[in-house]
């Protein structure tokens, strides 16, 4: 990589530069040559010199005037000179040549040896000057090396810091959040035992004892999404969704929500485009829920009063964007794009009752992904926030499904068919979750049959023609409800829905494959339960 040094050679005689080029033979160098003063400084504008050897009698400009000007310059400040000259040997000129900026003089008639002697010397002094360069300049790249690792290493701290804060603060949140319902289901339970309470007060402590367990139930689910999402475990089940039914159903179960929260001063409207166009998704209906139910319950969680509207519009052909807008405490815009990150809450809320795991919208945007849409938000401080979710109307890309499946229907407004005294078949084999439904449906006027495993089931189907549904527990013994949904399905076309624990993975998948119509989640949930029934009765 190194080139040889250089050494400049000035003087106007060619021969005299000859002659000195002969004597520093021996060394691996390169000389340049300049034949005045003028030439040699603008040789040092081309070159870098480990030293100069120059003449001291040169016309127009001599070697004491060239020197000076030498080190007036950055450039070659330092640069090593020595002075040749022939007649200018007395110690006077010797000490304007010092003072001049030289370094040395040689007299003429030249002695090999000791210019050789001298030259060599300056080129070890340069030598050693290169090494020393190049040794700053690897200590200068390793420093800066050393500098960028050392701001990474800070940033991955601050980073690993922040991570540890806010999972110290998604434990305690956390903590909170199991403990109080934990606290109300054990704390009513108890006083349920005492005898001297009335009827009132029991409904009341039961129905704080459901709402504490349906808060834990879906703080439960919750976390395991959210493990599922952290292990890219979660899977979608693309169905075909009425999007009127899922935002119908979702104002009945918020609507109530709101009475039971007892936040009377928010009013829940729906706005939906079109009177009587019915668009049908191929989502997954689960998920789909979860992420409207997330931003509703948000909704209501954030806002004291005024309104929240559930809406969406069509972007046709391809999606359906929906809202939820409410007149909530709103986030400011620093904040906005950090809500939807995990672990995420803005901590300046001004309510300290308004709890939670800051799990939900990371959740929502996650599953927003898996569907193959978007989320986002907008929101100004105190006047509220508009929650948006555009899903395709198709969860493929295969062009055949979504000609095939994908369609606006229209159609008129669902009818809602007055509880006729119609039959229903409950396949359970636990007595509790039996009478849990059969209380449910209590003043739907349904007759209810009840079959306690497969086989039973089966076989009142056969002897009772005018059954219109059947909910159908998965796991009991005798016959499992896949086999007893089969048998059934040979015989007669019936809407069957499967009741699951959904706790095995691959279950929801198995069930809607194996031909059920639809599956409800257990605990069911009555409004889910009471939706169907009018879908299918
Ligand atoms: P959580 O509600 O459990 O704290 P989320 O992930 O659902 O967690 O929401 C994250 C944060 O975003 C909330 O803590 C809250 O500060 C803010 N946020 C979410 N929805 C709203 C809303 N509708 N109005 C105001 N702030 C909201």
């Amino acid at each position: 990589m190194d080139s040889k040094p250089k050494i400049l050679l000035a003087d106007d005689k060619i021969e005299n530069i000859i002659a000195l080029e002969k004597l520093l033979a021996p060394f691996n160098i390169e000389t340049v040559r300049a034949s005045s003063g003028n030439e040699a400084l603008s040789k040092t504008c081309e070159h870098e010199f480990a030293l100069a050897l120059i003449d001291v009698q040169m016309p127009e400009m001599d070697g004491y005037e060239t020197v000076r000007l030498l080190r007036q310059v950055k450039l070659t400040k330092y640069l090593p000179v020595i002075f040749i000259s022939a007649i200018y040997s007395e110690s006077q000129y010797l000490i304007e040549g010092i003072e001049a900026g030289a370094v040395d003089f040689i007299t003429k008639p030249i002695i090999p040896r000791i210019l050789l002697g001298k030259v060599k010397i300056f080129l070890e002094l340069y030598e050693q000057k290169m090494q020393l360069l190049k040794e700053i300049e690897t200590r200068k790249k390793s420093e800066n090396k050393l500098l960028i690792a050392e701001k990474n290493l800070l940033e991955a701290k601050a980073k690993a810091e922040n991570a540890d804060k806010m999972k110290s603060i998604f434990l305690a949140n956390m903590s909170h959040e199991l403990r109080t319902p934990m606290n109300s289901i054990i704390g009513f339970a108890s006083l349920l035992k005492s005898d001297d309470i009335d009827q009132e007060k029991k409904l009341k402590y039961i129905s704080y004892i459901n709402n504490a367990g349906e808060s834990l139930l879906s703080l439960i689910n919750d976390v395991i999404d959210f493990a599922k999402i952290e292990a890219d475990q979660l899977k979608i089940n693309l169905e075909m969704v009425v999007v009127w039914d899922v935002i119908n159903e979702l104002f009945d179960i918020y609507t109530e929500e709101l009475q039971r929260r007892g936040k009377n001063e928010i009013s829940l409207h729906i706005d939906r485009p079109l009177q009587n166009i019915n668009a049908i998704m191929h989502t997954d209906p689960y998920r789909f829920r979860q992420i409207l139910s997330n931003l509703l319950m948000n909704a209501i969680k954030y806002t004291v009063k005024g309104k929240i509207v559930l809406g969406y519009h069509f972007d046709i052909p391809e999606t359906v964007t929906f809202f939820v807008k409410d007149t909530g405490i709103g986030i400011s815009e620093d904040k906005i794009n950090l809500i939807f990150d995990r672990f995420v809450q803005i901590e300046d809320n001004p309510n300290d009752t308004i709890v939670g795991t800051g799990l939900g919208l990371t959740i929502s945007s996650k599953l927003t992904e898996l569907l193959r849409g978007k989320i986002w938000a907008e929101s100004q401080i105190d006047v509220g926030s508009v929650f948006y979710v555009s899903i395709p109307f198709s969860g493929t890309n295969d062009s055949k499904t979504i000609d095939k499946e994908i369609k606006l229907q229209l159609s008129t407004d669902t009818q809602i068919i007055s509880s006729l005294q119609k039959k229903i078949l409950i396949a359970e084999d636990e007595e509790i979750n039996f009478f849990f439904l059969k209380e449910a449906l209590r003043n739907s006027q349904v007759t209810i049959l009840w079959g306690k495993n497969g086989k039973e089931a089966v076989e009142i189907f056969e002897q009772n023609d005018d059954i219109a549904l059947i909910l159908m527990d998965i796991k009991m013994p005798v016959m499992d409800g896949y086999q007893a949904m089969a048998r059934i399905k040979k015989m007669r076309q019936v809407p069957v829905i499967a009741q699951t624990a959904y706790a095995m993975a691959g279950e929801r998948e198995r069930i809607i494959n194996a031909g059920f119509d639809e599956y409800l989640t257990k605990p069911i949930k009555i409004e889910l339960l009471r939706s169907l029934l009018l879908k299918y009765i």
